[in-house]
């Protein structure tokens, strides 16, 4: 028999006493069927990372004995919890999967998601199928999101949030990304690899309240788009060219208004500049941040690619 893959669910949380005890229940159900069914190998674990939390919750993860965690000395944030989860089990575990501590996400997905990797996929997004329980507000802000990701270039399975698993070489790739500014979403398809989904049901917060407030939410978003996205300096350069365009329509209409002697004096001359003038500081401002388009490029040190086959070394190797 093929050996099975040593699994490890990595739930990030902060402040969530109310809902932990029922989310370990959950999950330690879904891995011991998971062990029995002989899908994955039995000593699978459950990684809890504690995010800088004022409740009980790291009391909560160190009472139950088949829970693993750890804990960060403060807040460091949601997708920081992930990333330091993933660096964590990675050199112990053939498989990991994400989720949400608060059970929107269903559990029962794991199943389907260990199945596909059992066929041979790195990478499988878990896909809402529906937004039904989600607020009316929620869902529109979502689909602009997306919509507005899209246009700025940004990569990402629409409707799929961190709840994925990936595999050991998946997450090995994805350590590799040096960047400080965690996009999780955009990155993991940037890493390649087969990858599937599996759709589910996005559920109601089991207890407790929503971490990302709105505030956060925008910010999350505006955080996606720069730090993934150089189309908004793009932008700046297109608008500098209209306003030059429209220097040059407005110089044709007062030169019309000057023959027709129906100007103040010295109106002609200011109006071209004013525009004339707008439009060229723009499309220097935009050259500018071409520049800084790159160095940003530069700084983030991403692999410049990820090797899946080598035919070739083993050639060499005795
Ligand atoms: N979370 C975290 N650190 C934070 C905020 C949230 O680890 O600073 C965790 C939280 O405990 C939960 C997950 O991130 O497991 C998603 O948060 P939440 O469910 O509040 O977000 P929502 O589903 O409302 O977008
Ligand atoms: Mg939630």
């Amino acid at each position: 028999m093929v050996k099975c893959g040593l699994l490890t669910i990595i739930v990030p949380c902060y402040n969530e006493e109310a809902v932990l005890p029922e989310t370990v229940k959950e999950l330690g159900t879904i891995l011991e069927n998971l062990i029995k069914k002989g899908k994955i190998d039995p000593a699978s674990k459950l990684l809890f990372v504690n995010d800088g939390s004022q409740d009980r919750t790291w009391r909560l993860i160190t009472d139950f004995d088949f829970v693993t965690g750890i804990k960060f000395s403060r807040n460091f944030g949601h997708q920081n919890a992930l990333l330091a989860g993933m660096t964590t089990a990675v050199a112990y575990s053939d498989m990991m999967i994400t989720i949400d501590a608060d059970l929107q996400d269903d559990v029962k997905a794991v199943y389907e998601m260990v199945e596909k990797f059992n066929q041979g996929f790195d990478v499988v997004y878990g896909v809402r199928s529906s937004r039904q329980t989600d607020t009316f507000f929620k869902r529109r802000s979502a689909l602009a999101f997306y919509s507005l990701m899209k246009h700025m270039g940004v990569d990402m399975v629409p409707n799929s949030a961190d709840y994925r698993l990936m595999s050991k070489r998946a997450v090995t790739a994805l350590l590799k990304f040096k960047e400080r500014n965690l996009f999780l979403r955009g990155m993991v398809p940037l890493v390649g690899y087969p990858s599937a989904k599996v759709l589910y049901e996005r559920k109601e917060r089991f207890a407790g309240e929503s971490k990302y407030p709105l505030n956060k939410m925008i910010r999350f978003a505006f955080d996606g788009i720069s730090s993934f996205s150089t189309v908004p300096i793009r932008m700046i350069m297109s608008l500098g060219f209209l306003v030059i365009l429209i220097s040059v329509f407005l110089l044709i209409f007062t030169l019309v208004q000057w023959m027709r002697g129906a100007v103040i004096s010295g109106w002609s001359s200011l109006m071209i500049s004013i525009w004339f003038l707008g439009g060229v500081q723009l499309v220097c401002v935009s050259v500018i941040g071409e520049y800084v388009g790159k160095i940003f490029k530069e700084t983030k040190q991403r692999p410049r690619f990820t090797i899946e086959k080598d035919d070739f070394t083993p050639k060499f190797k005795k």
